[in-house]
């Protein structure tokens, strides 16, 4: 059957994510290629409890359609979490989503037209290029370090025209990396005197190690920032279930493209999540996976110190689930990423990251769903291969 697709359907081509996920799922494979949280963290116990307490007192509601803004409990717990920050959250500023990758495409299609000028991180979440790219934006990537975005790249110039800023200031998805607070104030100066749109992507904001959380973008320029949260990273991804905060006339916009995507989010999901985060589970389990993630980054440092030739460089990240490898120019990571699943490892190759000039010599490790030892073995696995594609220059890499 030969399909009539359109314009954007024929532009899309398969997440190289996805199609290296297919090959890592097998059981002898050790994988940092995944962007999934450990499901040792699943809170089964609690969805248990939730799930029949919804169905035995509130089954009604729980199976009945539901306002598309998203169940009203739900959304003033957000709004209530979310005014510790300083600035006020209400409500009425709060849209349940259908996870935040949901949100992500509600927002593009509420402000991308063909050839809108979007400004990127250099690396970005390849899942927000995903959801924005079928729309046929015109991307510019903001000059960007080991911190984060460079305020002072976001000249009068490439400010002039653009529809938002897409920024990830807590443990960037794929570098781990967190904006300082200077920048986030220069950020939202910008964003304020521009009258520039900022989308705060934030699924990883509560995964810091320390528990030391640095002041939101939305909190220094509550009326520019649109916030995106998500319960993927602190209970389950596969409730589906994420967040947006921001100014009531966008909110207005984006329900009536909610109801044309899918009506609402789940009833059953939101009334269930709902009894979990409202009983105070969260203030308990959020530092049990901090804990956990804390170890594993760790391991992972330790296993990168040991094994790495000279002349890779990595970050080390104080929280999330990922750490970004620089390797050294003359080396390709997808050309790497054959051999290393040929030596059952895996990894994601960063140059799908770069909305423009990708950077092949970079790649994502995530070290969360690992346990230490197969992580020591995984880098170790990983070290050799660097070290024989730079032609031998691993005099310190121990022999076995
Ligand atoms: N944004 C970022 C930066 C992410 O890493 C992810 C998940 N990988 C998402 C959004 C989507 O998350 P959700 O499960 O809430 O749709």
């Amino acid at each position: 059957m030969q399909w009539p697709f359109s314009r954007r359907a024929n532009a899309l081509t398969s997440s190289a994510i996805r199609e290296i996920l297919k090959v890592t799922e097998q059981p002898d494979m050790i994988s940092f290629a995944g962007g999934l949280p450990s499901a040792a963290t699943f809170p089964v116990e609690a969805m248990q409890a939730a799930t029949q307490k919804v169905l035995s007192e509130q089954a009604e509601s729980a199976l009945q359609y539901g306002p598309s803004e998203g169940f009203g409990k739900l959304r003033e717990w957000v709004a209530t979490t979310y005014s510790r920050d300083g600035a006020e959250v209400r409500p009425s500023q709060v849209l349940l989503t259908t996870g935040s990758q949901q949100a992500l495409d509600l927002i593009a299609k509420a402000l991308i037209d063909p050839g809108s000028r979007i400004l990127v991180e250099t690396p970005t979440y390849l899942g927000a290029l995903q959801a924005f790219s079928l729309f046929e934006p015109q991307y510019v990537s903001v000059a960007s370090d080991e911190q984060g975005v460079l305020p002072e790249a976001l000249t009068a110039e490439v400010i002039a025209g653009a529809r938002f800023l897409y920024a990830l200031p807590n443990f960037q998805n794929p570098t781990g990396r967190r904006l300082p607070l200077s920048r986030r104030e220069a950020l939202a100066a910008i964003a304020r005197e521009h009258g520039l749109p900022v989308i705060e992507d934030d699924p990883y904001g509560d995964l810091d190690y320390q528990g030391e959380r640095l002041t939101s973008l939305r909190s220094l320029a509550p009326q520019q920032v649109i916030h995106l949260g998500s319960f993927s990273k602190v209970l389950a991804p596969g409730l589906r279930l994420g967040y947006v905060i921001a100014d009531e006339s966008l909110i207005a916009k984006l329900v009536q493209i909610k109801q044309a995507a899918d009506l609402h989010t789940p009833s059953f999901t939101q009334q269930v999540v709902y009894e979990i985060v409202s009983q105070g589970f969260l203030e308990e389990h959020i530092p049990e996976i901090r804990a956990l993630y804390a170890e594993r980054c760790h391991a992972m440092l330790a296993a990168l110190a040991q094994y790495m030739p000279q002349g890779v460089q990595w970050n080390r990240p104080e929280g999330g689930m990922f750490i970004w490898v620089t390797l050294p120019e003359s080396l390709d990571s997808t050309e790497l990423l054959t051999e290393a699943i040929r030596e059952r490892v895996a990894f994601v190759p960063g140059a799908p990251f770069y909305a423009t000039a990708p950077q092949s010599h970079t790649l994502r490790l995530s070290f969360v769903t690992v346990d230490p030892v197969r992580i020591d073995e995984g880098i170790r696995r990983l070290g050799r291969l660097i070290a024989n594609q730079l032609g031998g220059a691993a005099e310190h890499l121990p022999l076995v």
